[in-house]
């Protein structure tokens, strides 16, 4: 039912481009900013056994919702029927076995197939970070395993730099009420990628 609704929002097609060339700002910031974090720790994410593409993160937003599908919605129909079976599938099997990790359908030889529509947590996801929740609770969180291999040292030391989360996932949450407000969409939302592309 809510996916129904997702695929129906009563938004012109001048209003969704406006919103989700919004978003790509946002995360043009995000994404400077984590090379630029990357870059002072050096590190580089060649891959690991903890692939981070096969945790199936929840996503939570209508706005990324509709930013992934009208990257979706730019590849040849081929390659988006694939892409759909696949994800079918893995929304299958993730249901018969709740803990099994199983690779995320948009990823295809090791690379993003729709990489520059990616999620948010897909972009920021390895580096250590702190994020500040509304009520003031920060959160801190040490980045990942390959991380941890190549810079940990460099990430306990005194010379270390910070990497606050806060402002873009401020931003992302007020694009999303902005974009809720005018779609006059409630309910809540929580999906895979693979979740979503069986909608798309
Ligand atoms: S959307 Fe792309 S980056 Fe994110 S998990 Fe899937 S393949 Fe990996």
């Amino acid at each position: 039912m809510t996916h129904r609704k997702l695929n129906n929002l009563n938004l012109p097609v001048d209003k969704r481009r406006s919103f989700l060339n919004r978003l790509q700002s946002v995360y043009a910031q995000m994404d400077s900013k984590y090379r630029q974090v990357a870059d002072f720790y050096q590190f580089h994410c060649k891959g690991c056994d903890d692939n981070c593409c096969e945790t199936h993160f929840h996503h939570h937003t209508i706005i990324e919702f509709l930013y992934l599908q009208s990257g979706y919605n730019t590849l040849p129909a081929e390659k988006r029927k694939c892409i759909r079976a696949g994800a079918g599938d893995v929304c299958r099997l993730k249901h018969e076995h709740k803990n099994t990790r199983i690779m995320c359908p948009l990823n295809f030889e090791g690379l993003c197939v729709l990489y520059e529509y990616r999620p948010m947590i897909c972009r920021l996801h390895g580096l250590p970070h702190e994020l500040c929740k509304p009520g003031g609770r920060s959160i801190q969180s040490p980045g990942c395993d390959a991380f941890a291999k190549q810079c940990q040292e460099k990430s306990f030391s005194d010379n270390r730099t910070e990497f606050d989360r806060t402002p873009f996932y401020r931003q992302i949450a007020m694009l999303e009420q902005e974009l809720r407000k005018t779609v006059e969409f409630t309910s809540k939302i929580k999906m895979t990628v693979a979740e979503m592309v069986v909608t798309f």
